[in-house]
């Protein structure tokens, strides 16, 4: 996509400004995916049946679609800065703003405990799924038996818990990259000095917020996997609640206002 067709589509009425910057990505599930720059933007790359094979992360489709996004992107911003007099390759720029990201990274620091908390708790959850298999084979064993004695619903409760695992999957490692995208944010807008910048919706909030959100989703998987497992592997997944429940407890503490941040779209009255 080149960037005067970008500039075309990111003017069209039906988009939400800023929806993707604190949605949880899982495009499949969106319920604002008609709604949304970044989707049209993706799909405008391909056909739908293609849609599918083009996200596959090892799909080297998926990586030149991503790098054109990019390129149009980049060019977007040079014209826009271009047109308000700001050369982005101009030396003293480029100086103040490594600067500015030294300095941030230093005040981020204080902060960076909860997101290596995130981390491990992704290295915890990914280990379990790792070694759960027997725990899944012995409870496919018994719905099997379910299944021959006619009784129960064992097909609900196998889809049931792939959807408990998918949802774990899904938001293990997302939770670290949102926790820690809102702790380099804090960091930036504890330096802003701009007053009106500083009365802005804060970027560090709308991180956090989707971080909980993933948070609140991955509770409610674990613990409906427990009840589904019970009495296989109680411990352990006790211990994987309890170690997300603290992450989440801290980035409350954290930001304390990310709970009621508005996010575009998912957030507002439509
Ligand atoms: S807003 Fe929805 S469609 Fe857009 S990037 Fe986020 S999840 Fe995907």
């Amino acid at each position: 996509m080149k960037a005067d067709q970008l500039r075309a589509l990111a003017a069209d009425p039906r988009f939400i400004s800023g929806i993707y910057n604190y949605c949880d990505r899982w495009c499949e599930r969106c319920t604002l995916s008609d709604r949304c720059l970044t989707y049209a933007m993706e799909r405008s790359e391909d056909d739908p049946d293609e849609w599918g094979r083009a996200r596959d992360l090892s799909n080297e489709k998926f990586w030149d679609n991503l790098h054109r996004q990019l390129q149009a992107t980049i060019e977007t911003v040079r014209a826009d800065a271009k047109a308000r007099g700001i050369d982005l390759d101009e030396p003293k720029l480029q100086a103040k703003v490594i600067a500015q990201e030294r300095a941030e990274r230093r005040r981020a620091t204080k902060n960076l405990p909860l997101a290596r908390a995130a981390m491990a708790y992704a290295n915890a959850a990914n280990k379990w799924v790792e070694n759960a298999s027997p725990v899944f084979r012995s409870k496919g064993f018994e719905l099997e038996t379910l299944a021959r004695l006619e009784t129960g619903n064992p097909e609900a409760e196998a889809a049931e818990m792939a959807e408990f695992v998918e949802i774990i999957r899904w938001y293990q490692h997302f939770i670290y990259v949102k926790l820690s995208r809102a702790i380099g944010s804090r960091a930036n807008e504890e330096l802003e000095t701009d007053e009106e910048m500083k009365t802005f919706p804060k970027d560090s909030d709308g991180s956090a917020k989707i971080a909980l959100v993933a948070m609140d989703r991955s509770i409610a998987a674990w613990s409906g996997l427990r009840l589904a497992l019970t009495g296989a592997d109680d411990d352990e997944i006790l211990d994987l609640l309890a170690q997300l429940t603290a992450v989440r407890r801290e980035a409350e503490k954290l930001f304390p206002q990310a709970r009621a941040f508005v996010r575009p779209g998912f957030d507002e009255q439509r």
